[in-house]
């Protein structure tokens, strides 16, 4: 089965809306003869209009960086998957680590947040990754099966073609530590055992598992040659359009 790779670029909390649109028409100018390889780039949501209305017209795909579970009600300071719809974004990454360790994002909430972007009809990064505390002791793949398990909660069928997984060690995001292409395949590997469980073997074959963590123009290419790693997600290197687009070209064609 060949899958797409896919690069998706994390800019966090970083870029004003002018500097976002610099970014993002270089990404549009060089990426454009790019073959082979799906990309995405999560602005933050003040930026995400200006950014998606630039990328019009374009294969370069517009994600939001979270996704609450409502699309309105009382809920201050949230965004929905509606109004990320008619804001431009067609993709949502949901249950980053960043989420998970400083703003609560439990599983269940995780699961809920997966589910109404999916439904929605967003597509759907479901981030999982372990600490260096539950590495070290031995769970990684129990912990990550967990965050999985949850976060699929209730997804359907149907949705697969939408649905994307990020395995990101929390260890190696930000840190410069990055895990070995056998340490994330290990990962992978379980990971897609876990999505046939659930969602069919054929399902699973189809779904695009993204690396993340430290991922750098140096080391793309081992990760993306792993058979289970399809594509990355980049946080730091994607902040500047060199060292992305070499990511980019990195997994294009694996
Ligand atoms: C991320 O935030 O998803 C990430 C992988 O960050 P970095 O590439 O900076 O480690």
């Amino acid at each position: 089965m060949s899958r797409v790779p896919f690069v998706v670029g994390n800019w966090k909390l970083n870029k004003t809306i002018a500097e976002a649109l610099a970014l993002v028409t270089e990404l549009k100018n060089q990426l454009a003869a790019v073959k082979g390889v799906q990309v995405g780039v999560a602005p933050t949501l003040v930026a995400l209009p200006a950014v998606a209305k630039r990328l019009e017209g374009t294969p370069i795909a517009t994600s939001a960086q979270d996704c609450f579970w409502e699309s309105g009600g009382a809920w201050t300071g949230e965004v929905g998957p509606a109004q990320l719809l008619d804001a431009g974004a067609t993709w949502a990454i949901v249950g980053h680590s960043e989420r998970r360790q400083f703003f609560g994002d439990t599983n269940e909430g995780v699961g809920k947040k997966t589910r109404a972007a999916l439904a929605a009809g967003l597509g759907a990064i479901l981030c999982v990754g372990e600490t260096l505390a539950e590495r070290d002791g031995g769970r990684t793949l129990a912990v990550v099966e967990e965050q999985l398990a949850a976060g699929l909660a209730g997804v359907d069928a149907a949705w697969v073609p939408r649905l994307v997984v990020a395995y990101e060690p929390v260890w190696a995001i930000g840190t410069g530590r990055t895990a070995t292409p056998a340490q994330a395949q290990e990962v992978h590997a379980h990971i897609r055992r876990r999505l046939a469980d659930r969602l069919g073997a054929a399902a699973a074959e189809t779904i695009r598992i993204l690396y993340g963590g430290s991922v750098k123009p140096s080391n793309a290419e081992a990760l993306i040659a792993e058979k289970d790693i399809d594509g990355s997600l980049v946080g730091g290197a994607s902040l500047e359009a060199a060292d992305f687009i070499a990511i980019v070209k990195a997994a294009r064609g694996t």
